[in-house]
């Protein structure tokens, strides 16, 4: 499995070189949104899960092949908790010496309350943790963290962070419907927000397939509330627009099953980016990927999703 994959169209920053520090869902969370599945290894175990030259190495040699302007950001992004890699800041830091491309992380922010893991971040020049409860109720509902990590950790941890970071810091808001989108929760979340003082807070919904199946996405006139009850900062993230090209590669399953690692996928998409082959060998290369083990089929919402077969749904 290649760690640095791309570029993909991401909702806020462009055409997106990733690099997925962390081996498939090892994450110190088990949000019930997570679009590949339950969490395993489900742990808090900082270290080199991946060798930083390697992921360097890889990151060069895209660099590399990429014609010029290919690509708008660098984002530490992918199939698991980005800060569990013992090696970030190091990594961030070796990829600002190789490319003038801001670089960006994904991060659910548990760990910031880590002096350790703030100064890993400090030379990104985006960071986007997650915050979808303002009440420890409502944390262990929505994001089911590690028994050992409580709110008012990640609350401090945040506050930390914005205190000693000078880049942009967007928070992630998740809206799940008749959970996390009523008034009073906007508003504890709202209040919670102003302590932290993010630059801004993106409302994103649960799109692709959740881990779990009564998960839904919210009302378009609860996001619009929330936007309202949120403030100025609030911004609504529509999902892209832009599509994964699979038939310029050599090898489309390998690319295909890259794709499906991060980003699982509705199959009437997934076939669309097929654009030289037919519905039938498009429908006839799932069809052998899924014998052969590799990927399956996810049902949520009366649609059909495709995902890589180690998701846990
Ligand atoms: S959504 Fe992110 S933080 Fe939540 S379980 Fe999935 S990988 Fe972990």
């Amino acid at each position: 499995m290649k760690t640095v994959f791309g570029p993909v169209p991401s909702r806020r920053l462009g055409n997106s070189l990733g690099i997925d520090p962390v081996p498939f869902k090892t994450c110190n969370w088990n949000c019930v949104y997570c679009q590949l599945g339950r969490t395993s290894p489900f742990t808090l175990e900082r270290r080199e899960y991946v060798p930083r030259v390697q992921i360097l190495e890889q990151l060069q040699e895209a660099i590399a092949a990429l014609p010029p302007g290919a690509v708008d950001w660098v984002t530490f992004v992918g199939s698991g908790e980005t800060t569990l890699h013992s090696e970030l800041g190091w990594l961030i830091n070796a990829v600002k010496q190789e490319t003038e491309l801001p670089v960006a992380v994904i991060t659910n922010g548990a760990l910031l309350h880590l002096p350790q893991v703030r100064r890993d971040l400090l030379a990104a020049d985006a960071v986007l943790p997650s915050l979808d409860a303002a009440s420890e109720r409502l944390y262990r509902k929505i994001n089911r963290p590690h028994a050992s990590l409580r709110l008012p950790q990640l609350l401090q941890g945040l506050r930390d962070f914005r205190a000693e970071y000078g880049g942009q810091l967007w928070v992630e808001v998740m809206l799940i419907k008749g959970i996390n989108d009523g008034l009073r929760d906007l508003q504890a979340l709202s209040a919670a927000l102003e302590t932290i003082s993010p630059d801004e807070v993106h409302l994103l919904l649960p799109t692709r397939p959740p881990a779990e199946p009564w998960v839904e996405p919210a009302s378009e006139e609860a996001l619009q509330r929330a936007q309202f009850l949120l403030g100025r900062r609030a911004r609504i993230i529509a999902e892209t627009g832009g599509a994964f090209s699979l038939s310029g590669d050599s090898d489309v399953a390998e690319a295909l099953i890259d794709i499906l690692t991060r980003h699982p996928m509705r199959e009437k998409d997934l076939l669309a980016t097929l654009t030289k082959w037919t519905a039938e060998e498009g429908a006839a290369l799932l069809g052998r990927l899924q014998d052969q083990g590799r990927i399956q089929p996810v049902s949520r919402r009366g649609e059909r999703f495709w995902s890589i077969a180690q998701g846990r749904y």
